[in-house]
């Protein structure tokens, strides 16, 4: 944080966020994963009136093939988020209003996220991720813009303005992002297609501030293959003269300091995005346990069948269980989630 920032803030403050992500369903998850991976620091507060926790059965997010019920998901997006770098706190936020920023400084302005329990916290950016709730925004903008009015039975209701952001999440208040409600939250696959969307417009915009332009600041969250990477992109030089020819009509002068400072940390990002056979090998078998651990083992003995379990456990693991020293049998102690490498890009 700027030390030109109001020192009533932060002093009223428990944390300073790049990020505040309030909901953690399907949009809020997938918005936290794509802000969290880009190296910003989030924390996504969840709590209150849940769509997702309504559903019986969620039977067509991708990935699922019988379907999964809400618990498991729910619990699999937080370790996500969780393995990607965010903090995940169950706390409602009851408001959300601005400090002033220096004139000259804009970049001094946070938001003042205040909760139910825990002490507030200040952010440069919040995504509202709240398909039931947008109470917490008021006064960021006038009712008129964020509410909506509708008479049902009779009765007056007001609603926020599922149109009030843009496709990509922003609104007429800088820093401030919707990605629920909005016209994608109805199913919850939409929810989190709009909560990527919605993350990578705030990893843009974050970078935008720090003098990246818009050109180099779009990037894509992907991780290669290493034996895809032809020989001459091993070579360091060869990505600056890619750059070099890409960027050589943008905004910014290729000889300054800025560019170069650009270019070091899009090639930086762009190299790690590749990972050899070994890594590769390593990151299935993480997302397999992340995985295992979250299924009710009864099924896995239903669907892989007891010789299939024997034969992939330790025989002397085996045998300890069968003379009845059964204490960890068959367990270690990885812990899948713990903390996240590089900033959680993995
Ligand atoms: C009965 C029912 C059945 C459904 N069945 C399906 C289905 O089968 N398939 C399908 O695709 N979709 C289904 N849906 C829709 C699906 O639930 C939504 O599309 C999806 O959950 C939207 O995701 P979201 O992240 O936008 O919102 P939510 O899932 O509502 O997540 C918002 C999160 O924010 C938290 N929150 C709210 N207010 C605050 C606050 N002030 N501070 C902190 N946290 C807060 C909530 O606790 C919640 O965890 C169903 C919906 C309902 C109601």
């Amino acid at each position: 944080m700027s030390d030109a920032v109001d020192r009533d803030v932060t002093d009223r403050a428990a944390a300073d966020r790049d990020v505040v992500v309030v909901g953690g369903g399907p949009a809020g998850c997938a918005a936290a994963v794509f802000a969290a991976r880009a190296g910003l620091d989030v924390v996504v507060f969840d709590r209150g009136r849940s769509s997702l926790v309504r559903c019986a059965h969620l039977e067509n997010y991708p990935g699922f093939p019988a379907g999964i019920d809400v618990g498991t998901l729910s619990d699999l997006m937080r370790a996500q988020a969780e393995r990607a770098g965010c903090a995940v706190v169950e706390d409602l936020v009851e408001s959300v209003e601005r400090s002033e920023a220096d004139a000259d400084e804009p970049e001094t302005e946070r938001f003042i996220v205040g909760l139910q329990e825990g002490e507030s916290v200040t952010a440069r950016r919040v995504i509202a991720a709240t398909r039931y709730d947008g109470e917490y925004l008021r006064g960021l903008d006038d009712d008129d813009a964020m509410f909506e009015v509708h008479d049902h039975g009779g009765e007056t209701h007001e609603h926020f303005d599922r149109e009030y952001a843009d496709r990509d999440g922003t609104t007429p208040v800088e820093g401030l992002y919707v990605a629920s409600p909005s016209e994608a939250d109805r199913q919850a696959i939409t929810a989190a297609g709009r909560g990527a969307r919605v993350g990578k417009k705030v990893v843009a915009d974050a970078r935008i501030e720090d003098g990246w332009w818009p050109a180099a600041a779009e990037g894509v969250d992907w991780v290669r293959r290493e034996a895809e990477l032809d020989d001459e992109w091993t070579d360091r030089d060869r990505w600056v003269e890619w750059f070099d020819a890409e960027h050589a009509d943008g905004p910014v002068d290729p000889d300054s300091e800025r560019f170069a400072r650009v270019r070091e940390a899009a090639i930086d990002e762009a190299l790690s995005s590749y990972v050899d056979a070994d890594e590769e090998a390593a990151r299935a078998a993480a997302g397999h346990r992340a995985l295992a651990e979250r299924l009710d083992p009864e099924a896995v003995v239903d669907a892989h069948g007891t010789d299939a379990l024997l034969d992939a456990m330790d025989d002397e693991v085996i045998a300890a269980y069968a003379a009845g020293d059964g204490s960890n049998a068959g367990g270690d102690t990885d812990d899948t989630d713990a903390e996240p490498v590089d900033g959680g890009r993995r």
